[in-house]
């Protein structure tokens, strides 16, 4: 059976976060309505091409997806339904902010078919919620918390961030300590990061705001690594903790190289052998399906030695890592002979783990994960170079 992961992109948002580097505009009930028309086109063209697979799992991010009316929400998925194979959809997500929203509009997400909820937090601590420009607060969270559970959708994600400006470790447990007491099965902890020409980083470079010290961040990530781990959370990928069972499986596809198709303005796509993505313009995006063109901004073409990185990068990031056999069999290179680089390097075995099948980075070693797989990759030049003179 061949199998297919849809990503929806809803570019609109009330207003912008002061981190937020995703494609999003100010929200305006009218061009939804034309970004949702346009949607449509586009699953119109697409639809042939995936004629023959089943969607496996369905994610609706952007953006604000909970700001779509109930009568848009049916009718995109309506036309989800009327072009694709949706019969053996395991996982439909939808992100949401915890900006006051009716129950009944949840309730609908339920009883069509949403089986999982990932609530944008961020933090429980209202000037850090500040700071990062959110436009809810703690209470609008606690309310959101009290309307899912009267809904009950079979699995509930939460996001926080670490590493805010004037975040301190204590405030950082008290925000973890009440992610828990929400309980949900799902928990995702993103390091901020100053993306270029966000307001907050005009903020770090104008010296307006202290970032946070790398150690304190190592602190931050570590401790909640520990506290979810006592609670009974399974640490999957970097980033990513679940309940056993509530792992998500349409992140997994991503991770596991599987193909994957983003609709919607700035949306990426991935089968296999080349990556693509959409325009980064709803205006640009309703042109282009207006005139029944596909709105795809670039495609690249994976090299070989694209994928082999990508493997990497991919596998290390979660808590499978990487067998020997696999790693073999993509370089061709004994893996012995990294190992011993790695141990030569004096890179510290706090690290890594290595059993002698499987080789996987512990929680120390995930905080420092882009530094030590560049690393490794060097040490695959340097012995790909080696056989080359040899
Ligand atoms: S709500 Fe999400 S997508 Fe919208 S601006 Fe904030 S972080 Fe970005």
């Amino acid at each position: 059976m061949k199998k297919l992961s849809l990503y929806i992109h809803f570019p609109f948002c009330l207003k912008k976060c002061r981190y937020c580097d995703f494609y999003s505009e100010s929200f305006d009930l009218p061009k939804v309505d034309k970004w949702l028309d346009a949607l449509i086109r586009e699953i119109d063209i697409w639809k042939t091409d995936y004629f023959d697979f089943k969607i496996y799992t369905l994610f609706f991010g952007g953006g604000s997806p909970n700001l779509l009316s109930s009568t848009q929400f049916i009718r995109l998925l309506e036309s989800l339904k009327t072009a694709f194979d949706m019969s053996e959809l395991t996982e439909f997500t939808v992100e949401t902010n915890p900006v006051k929203r009716d129950r009944e509009f949840l309730m609908l997400l339920k009883d069509t078919g949403v089986n999982r909820l990932n609530v944008g937090v961020q933090s429980f601590i209202e000037n850090e919620l500040q700071t990062l420009g959110r436009i809810h607060t703690v209470t609008d969270v606690f309310d959101m918390f009290e309307n899912l559970d009267a809904v009950g959708f079979d699995h509930i994600g939460l996001d926080l961030i670490y590493g805010i400006p004037g975040q301190s470790i204590d405030s950082w447990r008290d925000s973890l300590s009440y992610a828990l007491n929400c309980g949900v099965d799902h928990l995702s902890l993103y390091n901020l990061s100053y993306e270029e020409g966000t307001p907050l980083s005009k903020l770090l470079e104008q010296d307006k705001i202290n970032p946070i010290d790398s150690d304190v961040e190592k602190q931050m990530y570590l401790e909640a690594c520990q506290l979810l781990l006592e609670n009974g959370y399974h640490h999957y990928e970097i980033s990513n903790w679940a309940k056993p069972g509530s792992e998500s499986r349409h992140n997994r596809a991503y991770w596991e190289g599987k193909r994957y198709l983003g609709l919607g303005p700035a949306a990426h796509s991935y089968d296999g052998k080349s990556r693509w993505w959409n325009v980064r313009s709803i205006d640009k995006y309703l042109e282009l399906t207006k005139i029944g063109q596909l709105p795809v901004d670039s495609q690249e073409e994976l090299t070989e030695q694209d994928r082999e990185i990508e493997h990497l990068f991919l596998r290390l990031r979660t808590s499978n890592g990487l067998s020997r056999s696999q790693f073999e069999n993509l370089f061709h290179i004994d893996f012995d002979r990294i190992i011993n680089k790695l141990i030569k390097l004096n890179i510290d075995e706090e690290y890594w783990i290595f059993d002698g099948h499987r080789f996987k980075l512990t929680p120390g070693g995930w905080f420092v994960s882009d530094s030590i797989i560049n690393t490794i990759l060097g040490f695959i030049e340097e012995i790909r170079n080696d056989h080359k003179k040899s």
